[in-house]
């Protein structure tokens, strides 16, 4: 039988400044530049789109798809775990990230797959956004 898959352990595949960290309520957060609109996501301090500097933090739903993938089977140390997915994926407010899919079968994930985020404490200080199947 095939695992569901978990986070991949150890590494963070997205900079932490992304999300609000505890004590504050989890969400993902991107910024938006307010000279041309454009979704900048890793987080910058001027905008990719326009150069501008007025880039404005908002709250993502945090809905998207699949872009791409792939499962990790054989991790480059054993103490990484069990198998993941290492995941892009297109949000629905223009942006990319780079994530890993939880809660999903590996045969079950495909190219446009919807999904959603899942905010996980990793240690005291830090919420990492992965993504799990939208199945609402
Ligand atoms: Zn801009």
């Amino acid at each position: 039988m095939t695992p569901v898959l978990g986070p991949q352990i150890g590494v963070p595949v997205t900079p932490a400044a992304s999300v609000r960290v505890p004590p504050e309520p989890g969400e993902l957060r991107y910024q938006r530049c307010g000279a041309c609109e454009t979704a900048n996501f890793a987080p910058t301090e001027m905008c990719r789109g326009c150069s501008s500097r007025a880039l404005q933090w908002v709250t993502s739903a945090g809905r998207g798809s699949v872009y791409s993938w792939t499962v990790v089977r054989r991790p480059a140390a054993r103490e990484l775990g069990d198998p993941y997915a290492v995941a892009i994926v297109d949000l629905d407010e223009g942006y990319r990230m780079l994530t890993n899919l939880v809660e999903v079968e590996p045969t079950e994930i495909h190219s446009g797959m919807r999904v959603r985020v899942d905010l996980r404490p990793m240690g005291e200080e830090r919420v990492l956004p992965f993504f799990t199947p939208d199945r609402s």
